[in-house]
């Protein structure tokens, strides 16, 4: 017997299936329309240097790009490998013996995990049948961290700002706002709140509107206080220093080109609720991320199984509490999505 945690065993691993036979992956809700110009220059003109040398532990350009256009200080950012890292580290910051974690479920997969391997309890409280999340119940649970996501992965529903202010306002520990999708959406942009109050971190990421989930960069905003603890929690060398530049250079050069293309999924997302929205025994939600969430009056794995069979990868869920089963998927360019409108009929046939 190896002398491994025993509780390690009922913890999942997070190892998605490669889908190899499919030509048009959309269960990862990345960025179909590529990648920010400047910062595949950057990565192409990587130096002998830059890779030989140990990057900046503050990843310091990062910091300062993500800092500067919210006139806020470097030392109010920390970047991660993912927001991933972050969500992590910051659970990590606030664990002690008998501490939870209270989070909408359903709700990002990863973080009742994250907060197991941390030893933090989750506690999961029903989303509102609206899609928002219910603010009471995660209050009443006196959690000593609060995770709430909006848009919400899988749903893509909002809270609205109001209620998660108050969340903030009323919380008795740390509030985790988790806004990975937030570029898709002008509903709340909290970055400046967060740095503005002591118990607040929000996180995003370069995976989605940013197209650079490859690179692995997300970062967290929050009170310099707040930001020391979860950089001392995460550990040094996270963001590798070709990944740190890219971001940078995609934040001070391609804003534009991430505001169109966020535009331009929200676009295609809509046509294809709209296409699926006709479709008997389909219930799709309002979501304002980057991916259509629906639940289905039959088992998804066979809805999912009848894309796959025409080389369309989504992403099937069963027995969702409250909900049951239901498929995500990613919004893609003009031509993908009429590739997948064109398989509606046939798949829900
Ligand atoms: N938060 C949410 C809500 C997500 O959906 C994801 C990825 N699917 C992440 C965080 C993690 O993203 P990353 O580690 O690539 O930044």
């Amino acid at each position: 017997m190896m002398p491994l945690r025993p509780d390690l065993g009922g913890i999942p691993l997070y190892a998605p299936s490669p889908l190899d036979d499919v030509s048009l992956d959309l269960r990862d809700n990345v960025n179909l329309w590529g990648t920010p110009p400047s910062a595949l220059r950057a990565v192409q003109a990587a130096t002998t240097e830059l890779l030989r040398e140990y990057p900046r532990v503050s990843a310091g350009a990062l910091t300062q790009a993500v800092a500067a256009p919210l006139g806020i200080a470097a030392d109010q950012v920390v970047a991660g490998c993912g927001s991933d890292d972050v969500l992590d580290a910051c659970i990590r910051a606030v664990a002690t013996d008998g501490a939870t974690l209270a989070h909408a479920d359903p709700t990002f997969s990863m973080i009742p995990t994250f907060a197991r391997l941390n030893r933090v309890t989750p506690i999961a409280v029903p989303l509102r049948r609206d899609g928002a999340m219910d603010v009471d119940a995660l209050l009443a649970t006196r959690a000593a961290i609060i995770y709430a996501c909006s848009p919400n992965n899988p749903t893509g529903t909002v809270t609205p700002r109001g209620e998660l202010v108050r969340l903030f306002d009323e919380a008795p520990g740390i509030v985790l706002l988790d806004e990975a999708y937030g570029e898709f959406t002008d509903a709340h942009d909290l970055r400046r709140e967060a740095a503005q109050r002591e118990n607040v971190l929000v996180t995003r990421t370069f995976s989605k509107a940013w197209g650079l989930a490859g690179l692995r960069v997300g970062y967290g905003v929050g009170s310099a206080a707040l930001v020391a603890a979860v950089t001392k929690a995460r550990g040094p060398y996270k963001v590798n220093a070709a990944a740190e530049l890219a971001a940078a250079a995609a934040l001070t050069q391609d804003g534009e080109w991430v505001r169109e293309v966020a535009r331009q999924t929200c676009i295609e997302r809509d046509r294809l609720a709209a296409a699926m929205r006709r479709l008997p025994g389909v219930t799709v939600w309002a979501s304002e991320g980057n991916f259509v969430f629906a639940a289905l009056d039959r088992p998804a794995k066979d809805v999912a199984d009848r894309f796959r069979s025409r080389g369309i990868g989504v992403r099937a869920f069963s027995g969702l509490p409250g909900i049951g089963d239901a498929l995500r998927i990613g919004a893609a360019p003009t031509a993908e999505t009429d590739r997948v409108i064109a398989a509606l009929d046939e798949v829900f046939a």
